[in-house]
């Protein structure tokens, strides 16, 4: 049996999104900067697809809708164009938090080397942060809040509309990286006081290398790619009409069928949670039901979560340690260090993460296999002969 259970680091694309692409790429070839009929051809297609997505995201005009080349590169340009707009005012401190995505926290870095402070709120074990930590956080000189709505990693789900709210009563600008919970959870800029979202087509079964800025009118950008005048001027390069038009498709699918996927997958989700809490000294990471729909991860103690990935690759189960970004390298990963564990713990961990186009059976052969393969890799490590004779003690 073979088992796709790496869906938060990409999806397969739909039937709906890639037929979308096909047509695309077939009739509307054109430039959209082009003035004759077939740019222009183009450039409707462009735009029925900016108002789709404004439209499924609750925006209040499609301008509003910048599009880029993905995920990363929205987070890079909402938190970019904050900091140099916060500047101006003599605003350099930015909140942010210590489990972001790299795209946002290598964006922090540079932006702390250009003398931004930058403050990363402790995460709480169970993977959530709270409003009231923000609040307290924020200063006079406060240019940026940016904090992900749902964790790559472990799926939790941040409370998103209370810190949004405490952002619009500061008057702080409050952008969120929305990657892993457009098209799997409801999003609604509008209704969660959002300023600035991040989105990739790529992660609800539509295409690589696509993405969306959203902007709430009146938020200043600066370009992060420079040339025409594309975008409104704010992000150069002839638009990827094909994939524009196919993250659209992909987006009015996936939360067309929200809540029938969610029904679907949510008691897949909570089989494997019940069936691997199962296997002795392992623990869930992230809170129990604040979370998406499709994502989990445990720790094992006494293994390696390499060792672990490749044995069950070799049992057809496709699944992630962590960040796919991250994979190979081995450190841990810094959002299981942000929840407090130990570096040791935090390196036998596990991410499976399941969409709609997975199975039951599937999800049984998960629990048949993974308990074998740790079993399997405990009885050949010498940390877990210390944790049974006592010469170490658990920690979970
Ligand atoms: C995948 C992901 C990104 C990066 O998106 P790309 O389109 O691959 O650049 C950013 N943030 C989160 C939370 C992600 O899961």
């Amino acid at each position: 049996m073979f088992v796709y259970a790496d869906n938060a680091a990409t999806t397969k694309m739909s039937r709906t999104a890639a037929e979308a692409m096909t047509r695309a790429m077939e009739d509307v070839w054109g430039n959209p900067s082009s003035l004759h009929t077939t740019g222009q051809e183009a450039k409707v297609a462009l735009e029925e697809a900016r108002a789709k997505i404004a439209a499924l995201l609750g925006a209040e005009q499609p301008k509003e809708i910048y599009f880029t080349s993905g995920g990363s590169e929205a987070d890079n340009q909402a938190i970019i164009s904050a900091a140099m707009y916060g500047a101006k005012k003599n605003k350099r401190h930015i909140i942010s938090t210590k489990f972001e995505h790299h795209a946002a926290l290598h964006t922090l870095d540079k932006l702390k080397k250009q003398g931004f402070e930058i403050e990363l709120l402790d995460v709480h074990e169970n993977g959530l942060v709270t409003a009231e930590q923000v609040a307290a956080a924020i200063r006079e000189d406060t240019a940026l809040v940016t904090i992900m709505y749902a964790n790559n990693e472990i799926g939790t789900v941040q409370p998103i509309r209370e810190i949004g709210a405490v952002c619009r009563e500061k008057k702080v600008p409050f952008h969120t990286d929305a990657v892993q919970a457009v098209g799997h959870i409801p999003v609604n800029v509008m209704l969660d006081n959002i300023d600035m979202l991040s989105i990739s087509a790529h992660k609800f079964h539509g295409p690589k290398g696509i993405g969306v800025l959203y902007a709430k009118r009146g938020m200043i950008l600066t370009n992060v790619i420079e040339g025409g005048a594309q975008e409104r001027g704010k992000r150069a390069g002839t638009e990827n009409i094909p994939a524009i038009v196919s993250m659209a498709a992909a987006m009015e699918e996936s939360i067309k069928n929200l809540d029938e996927n969610t029904a679907k997958i949510v008691p897949m989700r909570e089989k494997l949670i019940e069936g691997l809490s199962k296997i002795p000294h392992s623990k869930l990471n992230g809170d129990r039901t604040n979370r998406v729909p499709g994502t989990v991860n445990f720790c094992f103690e006494g293994i390696e979560g390499e060792s672990l990935l490749l044995l069950l690759d070799e049992n057809g189960i496709e699944a992630s340690s962590g960040s796919a970004c991250t994979s190979g390298s081995l450190d841990p990963s810094h959002v299981l260090l942000s929840l407090g564990l130990p570096h040791e713990v935090a390196h036998g961990s596990l991410r499976l993460s399941i969409g709609e186009y997975n199975t039951e059976e599937e999800v049984d052969h998960i629990l048949k296999v993974v308990p074998e393969v740790v079993d399997y890799l405990r009885n050949m490590s010498p940390v877990w002969e210390d944790l049974c004779t006592g010469k170490r003690e658990h920690i979970i």
